[in-house]
């Protein structure tokens, strides 16, 4: 057992079982032991990879997808571009190499990284050091100074801690995390069952939710209403709200129980769009897609972009570029374009953001 297994442990041992969204807080951010913490948790020799990882063509493509969008909102001075749990900073350090075909665009940016690891930040920082551009970190979005605002997020939804529910007989009972005979995590669920939930659903069911996602959906929301600007939200996840248990942990690329060792694995659960979507609009925003991340690439030009630098690299490269394209945008097993759905929240008023368009050619 982890360090932060033991905590947890002795927690639940003197305040009883605790929420899953407590228990995911705890691994993934508890300040000493918390996964995202203290490591860089990505590429071959991690637990996991990656869009930006994969190729800079993703980067790149969504720092020409914000300079579009930024004429689109009238071209306003300052920008704040804000990316959320921006991991290594390969995705903005890629955007914003991108944007120096539109110098005008790259003046007006006021980078704003939100990141909760210190050690991912100073990773960040480093990344970014050459890139030119005026960059500064915060907790959270009500950090940022007000105005016109870009945002950006990849894999940052599915990081957020969700609870989840199980129907029962006498109703939805929350699924909690506590200690089996052996004082091992084991899962439970709360003795009495939570009267606001209305969802009718068959036994044995679980509903799960993202008060934390929520919240923060419901704020940006308001705050592009007021402010102007569009935000972009790339993960995994399903576009109608269902029911399933969706929480994986993943260490070193492969699955493992997300009680053993907390702090050790990577915990998400697949990201709710159409959920996400109703908190964004209530506060008064538009909401374009979800998606598929692998048509969305293509309208951005991803084809025309890995021809490019195809014919500027050797077989090997090539090879690489062409890799790099088919795993981004294909539909097929192990592929991302399908399994990746990618969101719009923006100012009503604003025209649909590039990307959201029909295909061209593409059936009605
Ligand atoms: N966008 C990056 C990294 C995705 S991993 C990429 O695509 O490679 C999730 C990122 O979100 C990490 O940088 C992690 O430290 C950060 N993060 C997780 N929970 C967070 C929170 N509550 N607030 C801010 N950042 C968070």
């Amino acid at each position: 057992m982890s360090a932060l297994g033991d905590d947890i442990r002795a927690l639940i041992g003197q305040e009883g079982p605790i929420s899953l969204e407590r228990y995911m807080t705890l691994a993934l951010t508890h300040p000493t032991h918390g996964y995202y913490m203290k490591r860089d948790p990505f590429g071959a020799e991690g637990d996991f990879t990656t869009a930006p990882e994969i190729s800079q063509m993703f980067g790149e493509l969504i720092g020409l997808w914000a300079a579009e969008v930024w004429a689109a909102m009238g071209s306003p001075n300052p920008l704040r571009l804000i990316e959320f749990g921006p991991g290594r900073g390969t995705l903005m350090s890629d955007a914003l190499r991108a944007a120096r075909v539109a110098p005008e665009f790259r003046a007006t940016l006021d980078v704003r990284l939100i990141e909760t690891s210190p050690t991912l930040a100073a990773i960040q920082h480093d990344t970014l050091l050459t890139a030119g551009a005026s960059v500064s970190w915060a907790g959270q979005l009500d950090e940022v100074p007000d105005g016109p605002a870009i945002m950006i997020a990849n894999e940052f939804l599915d990081a957020l801690p969700v609870r989840q529910y199980v129907r029962g007989s006498r109703g939805w009972c929350e699924r909690l995390v506590g200690l089996d005979g052996a004082g091992e995590l084991t899962f439970g669920l709360a003795a009495e069952p939570e009267r606001s939930i209305k969802a009718s659903a068959q036994e044995g069911d679980v509903l799960e939710v993202s008060a934390i996602g929520h919240r923060l959906m419901f704020a940006l929301g308001a705050r592009l209403a007021r402010q102007g600007g569009v935000a972009l939200f790339i993960d995994y996840g399903h576009t109608a709200t269902g029911f399933g248990d969706t929480l994986q942990a993943l260490r070193a690329h492969r699955a493992v129980s997300p009680l053993v060792e907390p702090g050790e694995a990577d915990i998400t659960a697949h990201v709710d769009f159409a959920a996400m979507a109703r908190s964004a609009r209530a506060a008064g925003a538009a909401v374009y897609g979800p998606i598929d991340q692998g048509d969305f690439l293509k309208i951005l030009g991803i084809d025309q972009r890995a021809q490019a630098l195809t014919s500027r690299a050797g077989a090997s490269q090539a090879a690489d570029v062409e890799a790099a394209r088919v795993r981004l945008s294909g539909k097929g097993v192990g592929e991302m374009g399908a399994l990746f759905k990618v969101m719009a929240i923006a100012h009503r008023q604003l025209p649909i953001p590039p990307g959201f368009h029909r295909l061209p050619g593409a059936a009605a």
